[in-house]
């Protein structure tokens, strides 16, 4: 907050953009706020987080998606049975429990959208049936945070584990995926949000995590990979790189700066599935997708 008495001699901010502390000699630099989704966006393309984190207001983004709906449904009915006391989780709840989290924005037509329902608790029945029901997580939605010199992290984990380790309990990081496409070992090893939950669980509970897991239910599979203390760091090193690139971009358009210059678009096929596509005209040459592309034809 600025004090009374002392004129503003900077130029005028655009709207929602950060607000820049004042540098002089010996102060913190500004940490970078920042949760998976923020530094993914960027990372995939700049464009996008421009017009997700700068822009004010921000552009109108597309309808909703299915697989997003579906998504979310899976991931709030399993959160939903770990909150459950032990002796009422049984498979005959999940029926209840998909209904009152169902999000039914997306899809095509009903039809559709009870084939995915249906299929949505056969993936349900089959992953509980793999749980252990009298075992709790150490965290289920579980936001962790950490701050180091760069970034003020944080992220909300689908699930923390904790499990006996040679020197003791040890906490493994669960990801749950409902996608279309399996996932193998070195999807879990390249996730650099995966990564930064390990590297804040450690931290927040002062307890060993070195371990992540994405649990794919339509498949039924487990891709793991066993972190080192060298390669959780370096992929901590890859996002501070990464803020420090937001950053200064973000300064580029507070001074003045053109935005289209300091958040480029990079169009691929990833454009068609994009919020953005109809405001970005980068995006706008590609051909959009269905809100239910990712859904459809699915058994
Ligand atoms: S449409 Fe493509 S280029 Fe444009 S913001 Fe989205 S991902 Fe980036």
């Amino acid at each position: 907050m600025r004090r009374p008495g002392r004129p503003s001699t900077s130029p005028p901010r655009p709207r929602g953009a950060e607000p820049e502390q004042l540098g002089f000699e010996g102060m913190p630099e500004r940490l970078f706020v920042c949760t998976p989704s923020k530094l993914g966006a960027y990372v995939d393309c700049p464009r996008r987080y421009r017009y997700s984190y700068v822009d004010r207001p921000a552009p109108p983004k597309g309808p909703p998606w299915a697989h997003n709906s579906l998504g979310a449904s899976v991931h709030t009915a399993l959160k939903n049975w770990y909150a459950l006391p032990v002796e009422r989780r049984r498979p005959e709840v999940l029926a209840t429990l998909l209904k009152g989290t169902w999000v039914r924005d997306g899809y095509r037509d009903d039809e559709q959208e009870r084939a995915a329902y249906r299929r949505a608790l056969g993936w349900l029945e089959a992953y509980v049936a793999t749980l252990d029901p009298d075992t709790d997580p150490i965290g289920v939605e579980r936001v962790v945070a950490v701050k180091t010199g760069v970034l003020a992290f944080n992220g909300r984990a689908d699930r923390i584990d904790s499990r006996p380790g040679p020197a003791g309990p040890e906490l493994v990081i669960v990801d749950y995926k409902t996608g279309r496409a399996g996932l193998d070992a070195d999807d879990a090893r390249g996730s650099q949000a995966l990564a930064l939950y390990a590297y804040a669980a450690e931290r927040t509970f002062r307890r060993p995590c070195h371990r992540v897991e994405l649990h794919h239910l339509p498949t039924g599979t487990v891709a793991a990979h066993e972190h080192t203390t060298e390669s959780l760091a370096r992929q901590l090193g890859r996002a501070e790189e990464t803020a420090r690139d937001i950053m200064a971009a973000e300064r580029a358009v507070a001074d003045g700066g053109d935005p289209d210059q300091a958040f480029p678009a990079t169009p691929g096929p990833r454009c068609g599935w994009c919020d953005y596509r109809r405001t970005c005209p980068a995006g706008a040459e590609i051909p959009g997708k269905d809100p239910w592309a990712a859904v459809e034809g699915r058994t």
